[in-house]
């Protein structure tokens, strides 16, 4: 029997993000940057680069690596 390979997904609310990027330095995928847009605190915020492509082709496993270490609380994560 095929095993259901996990993949997940996270938002990032951009103004509650200071632009400290714990997040960036955890995830082990890689998969987050930084925007190229100030929020409107005027900050950098934190993007996710899978943002806008079908769950079935995310890298994201839904560890929440990137949403505990977030002070700010910015980091929702689901899990498909
Ligand atoms: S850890 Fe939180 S506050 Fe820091 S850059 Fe990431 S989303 Fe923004
Ligand atoms: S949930 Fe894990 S794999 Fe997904 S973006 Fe966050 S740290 Fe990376």
């Amino acid at each position: 029997m095929a095993t259901k390979l996990k993949r997940g997904f996270i938002k990032i609310e951009a103004e509650l993000c200071k632009g400290c990027y714990l997040c960036t330095s955890v995830c082990p995928l890689n998969l987050i940057s930084v925007s190229g847009s100030l929020n409107q605190k005027g900050y950098y915020p934190a993007q996710y680069n899978e943002k806008g492509i079908e769950i079935e082709n995310h890298l994201c496993k839904g560890c929440a690596l990137c949403a505990i270490i977030c002070p700010d609380l910015a980091i929702e994560v689901y899990r498909g």
